[in-house]
């Protein structure tokens, strides 16, 4: 059996970013409230809290006068606004990237109707929402983009301005792209592809290791939008994969012929048989990993598989 790991699996750089700055911060300090998953993971979420983060989902839950961390998704201009209320101290790890888009959306937003390519109820788009302000509209497909003209037609603006989430399929941000050109044909459209590279890149690099591999496996949080995505891609190519958090996800039945170890008494353990493919010399297996999944649990998979 031979095991391919994608060389971009693993942290993107907003996540390591938030991550390091979040540990530093809670060296010098208990209690630092965090809104929302620092990051789709929950093993690095465990840790973080252990040392004294406390994850929060509104900001109303965080009390008046202390830290909080904005995570690197990003939040809405409405979250500042009301941070400053409660008179709190933002650590804003908000990723470069997605605060580029937040200038631009906020640069457009009295000259254009801007589109956001995204899915709706996704923490990055509903602070992108809040900068983009009331002449915006978010779709996720096709069938959207009649409401987002809708939408259009009730402004008098001659121009649409067209960003994308971050962690968007690029295949399927270019064929909506190309369905707004046909449908605001009127209208002067400004395609922004604001993918970040890491995100496409490591959608590239799933791609060509899908294609050589009988089996893939893709680690990431259950909740994070840009490893389900690397689960689609692969599986455009590859008729076998497996979307895991970590390595107690990997179950014994997809490696061996059994469902578990089985331990004898007398604490003899039974190794049971690996599955035929598996030490077949030719089988591939691909690895890939989100951009929130930490470099400990993809190294457990592989020590797992090695093993
Ligand atoms: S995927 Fe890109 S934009 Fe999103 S946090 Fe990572 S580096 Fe930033």
């Amino acid at each position: 059996m031979e095991v391919i790991v994608g060389k971009l699996a693993g942290f993107c750089f907003g996540v390591q970013n938030a991550v390091d700055c979040a540990e530093k911060e809670l060296d010098l300090n208990n209690n630092i409230y965090c809104l929302g998953e620092i990051v789709h993971n929950e093993q690095v979420i465990k840790n973080l809290e252990k040392k004294g983060m406390i994850t929060v989902n509104n900001i109303d839950e965080v009390p008046d006068d202390s830290k909080v961390i904005f995570r690197a998704h990003g939040e809405s201009q409405i979250i500042y606004e009301k941070a400053k209320q409660k008179h709190l101290e933002v650590i804003d790890l908000t990723c470069p990237k997605v605060k580029a888009i937040h200038m631009k959306v906020e640069r457009e937003k009295d000259k254009s109707f801007i589109i956001i390519v995204g899915k709706k109820s996704h923490p990055e788009i509903i602070g992108t929402k809040g900068f983009a302000g009331e002449n915006s509209f978010v779709i996720e497909n096709e069938d959207e983009i009649l409401d987002a003209y809708m939408e259009y037609e009730k402004t008098n603006l001659g121009r649409v301005y067209v960003v994308s989430q971050t962690t968007f399929s690029s295949s399927k941000f270019d064929k909506l792209s190309e369905e707004i050109q046909l449908n605001f044909c009127e209208a002067d459209v400004i395609i922004d592809k604001t993918i970040c590279n890491a995100t496409e890149n490591r959608q590239i690099e799933t791609k060509e290791i899908s294609k050589k591999v009988n089996k893939m496996i893709i680690i990431g949080g259950k909740h994070s939008s840009n490893t389900k995505e690397l689960a689609k891609v692969s599986e455009e190519n590859c008729g076998n994969v497996l979307l895991v958090q970590n390595v107690d996800d990997l179950q014994y039945k997809e490696i061996f012929n059994k469902s578990k170890i089985e331990v004898m008494t007398g604490g003899v353990q039974i190794i049971p048989d690996l599955k035929k493919e598996l030490i077949d010399e030719n089988y591939k297996i691909g690895i890939m990993a989100g951009a929130s999944t930490p470099k400990q649990s993809i190294d457990e998979i592989i020590d797992f598989l090695k093993k």
